[in-house]
């Protein structure tokens, strides 16, 4: 199977062309049509010249999600609900920032994407391991999930619909003018993120580099349900994601009764491997508790 080109880093991409013979300037075009355009096909890109075309598509893949359900008014949360190329579905979360809850003057709006196709972890609380892990999903299917909510968004407000809501004065709008939408992501929808390490990471370098996504690092957070060698792993990168730790229990008889991975990674493996991760980072860590 060719790799997806939203699998892609710019530096991977630069490659490839120098060795095509492409001129450099030919990825950012690519780029901006992957990245700001959102398109779904080669033949979108239409300043793309119809051989380098017919040569990307030889050599990658383009694959966008299906929207098998969305749920949820637009100002409220949304969920969408995706169909994977194998037929198999994952699930994101928009949710608006409560502007008078965080004293921001303007709206923000965070996504919640999904790193796995079920999920082996069991955790009592949650219905994601109810079925047990499937697959992991591949680094073009997270870096999707982001793009395929934007793309959504723009043809929302293209069609006019979400006109009131932005404040847009007419039904004309021109793809430049409508502003991205997702400012904040937590990686903590279906899967535990930081076993699909590698995948991860290649997507949030992309979600997170200038030409790709463009969300800041400090606006990225994983969430993890206590994978103690990852979390030390993930303070070692150069990146500067933002780390959250589903703890739901403060001692190892509750956390074991209801977080399997409690077992094989107890508080004070977990707690010795959050220390090193601030000490690396110098920065706080999220601890997450459910009220059940
Ligand atoms: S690790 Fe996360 S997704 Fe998996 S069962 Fe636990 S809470 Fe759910």
């Amino acid at each position: 199977m060719s790799p997806d080109i939203k699998s892609q880093t710019k530096d991977e991409l630069d490659a490839r062309f120098a060795e095509w013979a492409v001129p450099p300037y030919r990825v950012e075009q690519l780029l901006h049509w992957l990245y700001v355009q959102h398109v779904t096909s080669w033949e979108a890109m239409t300043n793309l010249p119809k051989h380098l075309r017919e040569k990307l598509s030889e050599h990658y893949s383009l694959h966008s999600l299906e929207l098998a359900r969305k749920q949820g008014a637009r100002d409220t949360t949304q969920k969408f609900l995706w169909r994977l190329s194998d037929h198999l579905l994952i699930e994101s979360v928009l949710m608006p920032a409560n502007p008078v809850l965080y004293g921001d003057a303007s709206d923000r709006h965070t996504l919640c994407v999904s790193t796995q196709v079920g999920c082996a972890y069991g955790c009592r609380f949650c219905a994601s391991g109810l079925e047990g892990w499937k697959r992991n999903l591949r680094a073009e299917e997270v870096v999707e999930q982001v793009l395929a909510v934007e793309r959504w968004h723009r043809q929302s407000a293209e069609c006019g619909v979400r006109s009131a809501e932005y404040g847009m004065q007419s039904m004309e709008v021109s793809r430049s003018e409508i502003p991205r939408l997702i400012d904040n992501l937590v990686i903590m929808g279906m899967g535990e993120p930081l076993a699909n390490y590698d995948n991860l990471l290649k997507a949030l370098t992309i979600l997170n580099a200038r030409w790709g996504g463009g969300i800041g690092a400090r606006k990225i957070t994983i969430s993890t349900s206590g994978l103690a060698p990852q979390i030390r792993k993930l303070a070692d990168e150069p990146q500067q994601f933002r780390l959250a730790v589903s703890l739901h229990g403060a001692t190892d008889e509750v956390r074991n009764r209801i977080m399997p991975v409690n077992r094989k990674y107890p508080l004070s493996e977990l707690i010795s491997a959050c220390e090193y991760h601030q000490r690396k980072k110098g920065k706080m860590i999220t601890l997450e508790y459910i009220l059940i």
